[in-house]
C-alpha cells in the first residue's frame, strides 16, 4: 500500500442508525478494501423514543453510544456528532458551513449522503423530513460551497483549503442508479443494525424483513443482496 492513496469516504446522514441502514454493506465492503471512512451525524437521534420516561440528554447519550458501536461493528474510522435538534432539521446555512467544515478538513473522495427527493417509499414509508434536509444541506456543501474559496473564508483561516469532491453516493434513494454487491457483508450490516438496541423492538422481524429488501439473485438465479445508490461523477 505504500506510497498508494488510501480512499476517503465521508458518510453524512440525519440521525444515529441512518449510515447502518442506508449502506452498511457498502461501508463494511469499503473499509475490507482499504478505505478509510468517517461519519458525519447531524443529530444525535435525541427525539426517537416512545418512553415516556426518557429525555433527550439520556437520548442522545444512549444513541451516540449505540452509533459508536455499530460504527465499530464495521470498522468505520472515525465518528463525528454535530448535535442538531432531532427532527427540526433545515438546511440552512449554518447547517451547509458545518458540513463543509467535515469536507475541508476530511478531504473526501467519495461522499455519502440521502437523497433529498425522497418523500416516500412505495406505499409503506414517508421519508423522514430529515433525512431530506440532511440530503440537501450535505448536497449544498458540496456544490458549491466546499469548492469555492470564497464560500466560509474563515475556514482557510483555520488551515482547511477548500475540497472538491469528486464522487457523490445518494442513499436511500427510489431511483438507483448503481448497485453494490453486499452479499459478503449482509452479517455484518446486520450486526451493525442490532447494535441500536433502542431502536430495534424485534430483531428477528427487523432482519428478515430488512433481508427481503435487499435480496435479489443473479444471472444463474442465486441469491443475492444489495444496496442502490444513485451515483455522481462530478469530476
Ligand atoms: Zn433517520
Amino acid at each position: 500500500m505504500m506510497g498508494t492513496h488510501q480512499e476517503r469516504v465521508l458518510v453524512v446522514m440525519a440521525h444515529p442508525d441512518d449510515p447502518e441502514f442506508a449502506c452498511g454493506g457498502t461501508i463494511a465492503r469499503w473499509v475490507r478494501e482499504g478505505k478509510y471512512v468517517g461519519y458525519v451525524l447531524i443529530t444525535s437521534g435525541d427525539k426517537g423514543s416512545d418512553d415516556p420516561t426518557m429525555t433527550r440528554e439520556r437520548l442522545m447519550d444512549i444513541r451516540e453510544n449505540e452509533q459508536r458501536a455499530a460504527a465499530r461493528v464495521l470498522g468505520v474510522h472515525e465518528v463525528h456528532f454535530l448535535r442538531y435538534p432531532d427532527g427540526e432539521l433545515y438546511p440552512t446555512m449554518e447547517l451547509r458551513r458545518d458540513i463543509v467544515y467535515h469536507i475541508r478538513r476530511f478531504r473526501p473522495d467519495i461522499l455519502v449522503c440521502q437523497d433529498p427527493t425522497a418523500y416516500y417509499f412505495g406505499d409503506y414509508y414517508i421519508n423522514h423530513p430529515d433525512h431530506r434536509a440532511a440530503g440537501e444541506a450535505a448536497l449544498a456543501a458540496v456544490f458549491p460551497l466546499a469548492r469555492d474559496h470564497l464560500n466560509f473564508p474563515e475556514h482557510l483561516e483555520q488551515g482547511l483549503p477548500p475540497h472538491k469532491v469528486p464522487v457523490v453516493y445518494i442513499a436511500t434513494t427510489p431511483n438507483p442508479t448503481t448497485w453494490v454487491d453486499i452479499t459478503d457483508f449482509l452479517d455484518i450490516k446486520l450486526e451493525a443494525i442490532l447494535q441500536h438496541k433502542s431502536q430495534v423492538k424485534d430483531p428477528e422481524a427487523l432482519i428478515e424483513r430488512w433481508k427481503e429488501r435487499l435480496r435479489t439473485s443473479d444471472e444463474n438465479g442465486r441469491v443475492r443482496y444489495r444496496e442502490g445508490f444513485r451515483v455522481m461523477y462530478l469530476g
